[in-house]
């Protein structure tokens, strides 16, 4: 961005979630995330680092995000140093890439879907569903989100909690949302194929996609999956970088990418989204059970034109209840969540609300 960063604060959080959220890796109880607050010649900013508190979902966690800053990053900034001989700590780069961004255009009195080209008033609103031992439970799971008005319900799937859960998803959602599974790279490539075969043989299951069938390095066996099966394929845990996105796209490994703004950071992700406009390749916005400063980030980054996919884009009382978020909430009116217009993100931390939920803070600055 070229302004002077004088100061750093970074906020350990952490935010009570309405319900557990079980993937096929990880349980997720309590929502923890690393807020940076930057102080630039332009002004202040913020960010959020989406890294997880442990490294089952993917390797970069927290408390690596937060040393990576502080020891890395950090003194590299202040310095006007470029941070490319840094390699890995995508989260924790994208945090601070964000807050950079949010303060500059704070400034310039611009919104950050507008500095993107983003020119969509509001995104489709899609869920993400945990696993649910109980099917009933999870039909009336279901039922609720769709009287909600999401038009995308993803159900979280490992080796077997799948079909089962895909059919009483399907049978609760009624025909016209679309229902899409997501395995966390929890299937091995002939677990995969026989799931894919029983996905099939279902008349009206009608998947939009499966994402990330097999581990994120599995690149081969997502291609042979693309070569043999008719469902689509979408990788999200693989796409690490702008080239992971090429190498994928090229080795048709698969049919469309979850691009997620937290991992890759702000600018990674416009030009991930750029690779699939011109490759035509499908998209859609993933999401990381960000608090309202990242789904701020990743509403606008979801405005842009080819994300042709409903996304991971969901309301702030899904995952913190109606007053839970740090920021105002963000609410589905009709369907949509509306992208913030004003200057940056266009929303921050509300002071209380932070205060109550900072379990660590600590103010890094260029003379330590
Ligand atoms: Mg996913």
């Amino acid at each position: 961005m070229g302004d002077a960063l004088h100061e750093v604060e970074l906020f350990r959080v952490r935010l009570p979630l309405v319900t557990p959220f079980r993937t096929a890796r990880v349980t997720t109880a309590v929502k923890d995330a690393l807020l940076v607050r930057v102080r630039t010649s332009a002004g202040i900013g913020w960010g959020e680092c989406t890294a997880q508190a442990t490294p089952a979902y993917e390797g970069e966690t927290i408390d690596d995000a937060r040393l990576a800053l502080r020891d890395h990053l950090l003194p590299r900034a202040f310095a006007g140093a470029d941070l490319g001989d840094v390699r890995g700590h995508t989260s924790a780069r994208a945090a601070l890439e964000c807050a950079l961004i949010d303060a500059r255009l704070r400034a310039e009195g611009l919104s950050l879907a507008a500095w993107l080209g983003a020119s969509r008033p509001a995104v489709d609103a899609g869920v993400a569903i945990g696993l649910v031992a109980d099917l009933d439970a999870m039909r009336r799971i279901v039922a609720t989100y769709v009287e909600a008005g999401y038009k995308r319900i993803k159900c979280k799937i490992e080796p077997g909690h799948d079909v089962a859960v895909l059919t009483a998803a399907r049978a609760a959602a009624g025909p016209e949302v679309l229902l899409a599974a997501d395995a966390n790279g929890s299937y091995a490539l002939d677990e995969a194929r026989r799931l894919f075969a029983e996905i099939e043989e279902i008349d009206d299951l009608a998947l939009q996609c499966v994402e990330q069938p097999c581990a994120p390095e599995a690149l081969a066996d997502h291609a042979l999956l693309v070569e043999q099966v008719r469902t689509p394929i979408c990788l999200d845990e693989t796409i690490t970088s702008v080239a992971v996105a090429k190498d994928a796209i090229v080795r048709c490994a698969c049919d469309a990418l979850a691009i997620k703004v937290g991992r890759l950071g702000i600018e990674a992700a416009k030009r991930v989204h750029d690779t699939c406009v011109r490759g035509a390749i499908d998209a859609l916005p993933g999401g990381m059970l960000e608090t309202g400063v990242g789904r701020a980030a990743l509403l606008a980054v979801a405005a842009l034109p080819g994300f042709t996919l409903v996304g991971d884009c969901s309301a702030s009382e899904r995952f913190f209840g109606v007053d839970g978020d740090l920021t105002a909430p963000f609410v589905i009116d009709d369907g949509k969540l509306r992208v913030p217009t004003g200057p940056g993100l266009g929303v921050e931390p509300i002071p209380e609300r932070l205060a109550r939920c900072t379990i660590a803070r600590e103010r890094l600055t260029a003379r330590r």
